[in-house]
């Protein structure tokens, strides 16, 4: 039986992390946030000074990248050989460079079949910012979650807990990131034709969770 796939795409800090974790638990799933590949990647980049602007190197570090997701109770563990990685990935620096190597076709490939292989066995909720485009297209389910920059640069700030953070700086360093993120060649950020768009500005998360719940019922009594 084909699996129950739920994407929800969009920008930094729209909220899609704890919008999914909880919406993967009132459905009885997993929740995958992709991001995290995308930031192991760059941090065994950084760890191991690779030159990724060089198509040559770059392709020769992916083929000894191993990474991989352990699922555990409400964590979700990323594993770079065999090694748990997951409290290393969220700087601001690997956030840029993840925003940076991301655009690369190559890595965008090589990170492909993780993210398919775990939705042949298992309902899941994922996480991203081309899972409804490009991973996913044909998934059951696919939501785009937006905010306006200023809420989202606040709530992400809220988050952090260094004692150096600086609103101003985490604003224009989303804004860079989004940028980015959007005008790549590769799988740019967008929505999904299909996609159910959600501006969760003045929305709570139990709100944009209840929204998205009855958008699954209505889909699937239709
Ligand atoms: O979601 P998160 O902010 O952790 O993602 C870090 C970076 O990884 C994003 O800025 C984006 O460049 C990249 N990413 C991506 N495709 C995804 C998930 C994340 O390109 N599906």
């Amino acid at each position: 039986m084909p699996t129950r796939i739920i994407t929800i795409d969009g920008p930094a800090g729209a909220g899609k992390t704890t919008v999914s974790k909880r919406l993967s638990q009132k459905l009885g799933c997993i929740y995958v946030d992709t991001g995290a590949l995308y930031r192991g990647v760059a941090f065994e980049i950084m760890r191991q000074k690779i030159n990724w602007e060089d198509d040559h190197v770059l392709e020769g570090f992916l083929e000894t990248l191993d990474l991989n997701f352990l699922m555990e109770a409400d964590r979700l563990v990323l594993m770079s050989s065999g090694r748990d990685i997951s409290d290393y990935i969220r700087t601001p620096e690997i956030s840029m460079l993840a925003s940076s190597t991301s655009a690369k076709p190559q890595v965008r490939s090589a990170l492909l079949d993780i993210q398919r292989n775990i939705a042949r066995t298992k309902d899941a909720v994922f996480e991203g910012r081309d899972m409804g485009t490009v991973v996913f297209p044909e998934a059951s389910h696919k939501f785009f979650l937006y905010a306006d920059l200023a809420i989202r640069a606040r709530r992400r700030f809220d988050e952090m807990s260094e004692e150096t953070k600086n609103l101003s700086r985490v604003q224009k360093d989303m804004e860079k990131r989004d940028n980015n993120d959007s005008k790549r060649k590769s799988a740019p950020l967008k929505p999904a034709e299909d996609a159910v768009k959600i501006n969760s500005t003045f929305l709570t998360v139990d709100e944009v969770v209840e929204k998205m719940l009855g958008y699954i019922e209505k889909a699937e009594q239709a």
